[in-house]
Parts: C-alpha cells; sequence; structure tokens
C-alpha cells in the first residue's frame, strides 16, 4: 500500500511530467494568398495537429466570408451591388466593416477599406516608365470613401452608394483571422502558440522552456541585421511594407501603398512595425503609419495606450513610438 503522502508526491512528478512533455507543434500553409506558420503548444502531435486543424478552418472560414477575389463571398456581393442596392450580410461583416471605417476616422482617411475603388495606374514590378499626369491620380480616386460606406446595422446591410465602388480587406483581413483563430484555440483551451501571417505575428501564452515569445525585428534594407528582438505577450505585431516593391520617379521613391485620399503613394517610409493587443488594430495601424508618414504617424500611435511602432525611413533610419523598448539582440 503507498501512503498518501507519496501518493502526492507520484501525483505531483505525474502532472509536473506532463507538463514538462508539451512541445511546440508547428504547421507552414498557404492561407488568404499568403504564408501562415501556425504554432501551437500540446502534449502530444496527434493533439497538436488536431489544435492546427482548428485554427485552419477558422481562417478558411474567414476568408470565404471577406475575399474579393472569391466571387461567392459576402463582401463579393456588396462589391457586385455598389450603387444599386444594401446587401445583407454577416454581423460578423457588419462589425468588421463598422471597426475598419473607425479607424478610417482616427486616420483621416489614410486607411480606407474603399482604396480597392481605386484605378490601378500605379505598377510596382518596374513596368512603369513615366509618372501618371497629375490628372489621371486624382481621377484614379474619384470612387474611393469610407464616407459612401452605408451601414445599416438593424437590418444587417451594407451598402456602397457610388456605382464601381469597391471594398477590400488587404490591410485588415490577415489581422483579423489570426485574432480569431487565436481566439477560438484558447476557447479551446490551448495554452499557448503563435499565429504567423508572413511575419505578422499573433501570441498567446509562453514557449514551452517558460520564457515569452520573442521577435527579431529586422532592418528592411539588410534583411541579415535583427537590430531588436521583443518580447510579444499575447499581442500582436504586424509590419507593413514590402521593401522590393517601389518605383522611383525623379529621385522619390513611391511605396505600394497608396493614399486613398490623393492616389499618389506614399513616401519616406520603408517599413512600419505596429504592436498592439490586437493583430487586427495592428495590421490597420501599420499600413495606415505608412500613408500618414512618421511624424504624424508617431504622434497618433503615442496617443493610443497600449500602442507602440517602429518605423525604418527611405534612409534607414529608425523611429520609435515613446515607450518601446528595445532589448539588443
Ligand atoms: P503588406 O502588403 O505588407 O501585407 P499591408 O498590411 O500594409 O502590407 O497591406 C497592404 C494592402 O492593404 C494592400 O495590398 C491593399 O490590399 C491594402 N491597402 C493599400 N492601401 C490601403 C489603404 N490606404 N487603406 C486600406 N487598405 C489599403
Ligand atoms: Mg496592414
Amino acid at each position: 500500500m503507498l501512503k498518501p503522502a507519496l501518493l502526492f508526491i507520484l501525483a505531483l512528478v505525474t502532472t509536473f511530467n506532463l507538463h514538462a512533455a508539451q512541445q511546440p507543434y508547428k504547421r507552414t500553409l498557404k492561407l488568404m494568398g499568403s504564408r501562415f506558420d501556425i504554432t501551437v503548444v500540446a502534449d502530444n502531435e496527434a493533439q497538436g495537429e488536431a489544435y492546427i486543424d482548428w485554427a485552419v478552418g477558422e481562417i478558411t472560414r474567414i476568408e470565404k466570408l471577406i475575399s474579393s477575389w472569391d466571387p461567392n463571398s459576402q463582401t463579393s456581393a456588396i462589391n457586385a451591388n455598389a450603387g444599386k442596392k444594401p446587401v445583407k450580410v454577416d454581423r460578423e461583416l457588419i462589425e468588421l466593416i463598422q471597426r475598419a471605417i473607425a479607424i478610417s476616422k482616427l486616420t483621416d482617411g489614410a486607411f480606407d477599406i474603399s482604396y480597392a475603388s481605386m484605378d490601378k495606374i500605379w505598377k510596382f514590378d518596374g513596368s512603369m516608365t513615366a509618372m501618371p499626369d497629375a490628372q489621371t491620380i486624382t481621377n484614379s480616386v474619384e470612387k474611393v470613401g469610407f464616407q459612401n460606406i452605408v451601414i445599416d446595422s438593424e437590418a444587417s446591410t451594407v451598402f456602397l452608394k457610388k456605382e464601381g465602388m469597391k471594398i477590400g480587406f488587404g490591410a485588415i483581413g490577415k489581422g483579423y483571422a489570426a485574432d480569431k483563430a487565436k481566439q477560438l484555440l484558447i476557447e479551446k483551451g490551448v495554452s499557448a502558440g503563435i499565429i504567423n501571417a508572413s511575419g505578422d505575428m499573433n501570441t498567446w501564452g509562453k514557449q514551452t522552456n517558460g520564457n515569452p515569445w520573442k521577435v527579431a525585428i529586422t532592418n528592411p534594407l539588410d534583411k541579415n541585421k535583427v537590430f531588436a528582438l521583443l518580447p510579444i505577450v499575447n499581442s500582436a505585431v504586424v509590419t507593413s511594407g514590402d521593401y522590393e516593391k517601389y518605383v522611383t520617379f525623379n529621385g522619390t521613391r513611391y511605396a505600394h501603398i497608396i493614399d486613398p485620399r490623393t492616389g499618389y503613394p506614399a513616401t519616406g517610409i520603408i517599413s512600419a512595425t505596429v504592436f498592439a493587443p490586437k493583430a487586427e488594430l495592428a495590421d490597420a495601424l501599420a499600413t495606415s503609419v505608412f500613408v500618414i508618414g512618421i511624424e504624424v504617424g508617431l504622434n497618433r500611435i503615442n496617443q493610443l495606450p497600449g500602442i507602440e511602432c517602429i518605423i525604418v525611413d527611405d534612409q534607414g533610419n529608425i523611429h520609435k513610438s515613446d515607450h518601446i523598448e528595445i532589448e539588443k539582440p
């Protein structure tokens, strides 16, 4: 017969062992047109794979709702009925659009999901030989304007007032999907993980060694140089800006993110990294900072509690918001 005390110790050891056996499991796959790396902490491989399947299911579900490429998505139905009639959609989509409009208001229209209505006059694949003329640029944003997205919350409908108007979730969708996948896994009892959508990181819990998840911030001008290593504790970090996608005219470098108010591409910034409790907000703000520029961008970010930002300008200089602490790698 085992003594109760011994039994207790045995139980403790068993619990400890079970815990020690937890391992990270990772899967890389293409979702929403981007590379996703999903990492979860689990007791064994079968459990890890099952957890990852849940995350993939959730991201796929959201992609079906918000994709503008899928002609059967609710988003495509809204776009197809622009200037014609309101379209009834899921509550979830209404709320996502409402939050996107709130960010438009916060950024004076620099962020605008109706950017998708722009004429595609800029190409960033090296094929452009001359800058479009001023009139063409002005005309290209004629149909853009979040003020013309009409939501009837009670009827759960969305109406785009202008014919030819479109909305797109390119700057917020990946973040939203990552938040939802994370939320689902937390509800299912998964203790820790990372949803990494092409470098946009969203974490919860800790690494199996007890340390927080860390993200390396590289200088986009020199991908081999990590200039900061930051712990990401139950929060998200999103970087905007593809340093390879730009076009140069008269010595000015134009980035692939276009100011929806003017039709001109953003200038001066190579990358904007935003830290926030939620990936959706980080995603939207990273794109916004790109458009509003270094000074206004940092100013806005400094006014938002719990949100920080690192900007690399086109000279390779690094600019930070007020409360960010960088741990040297
Ligand atoms: P990345 O291309 O690195 O993912 P972002 O997260 O900033 O960069 O998203 C850029 C995408 O956001 C564009 O490809 C486009 O789909 C969309 N977009 C571009 N400009 C705007 C804008 N001003 N407001 C909202 N969405 C935008
Ligand atoms: Mg973004």
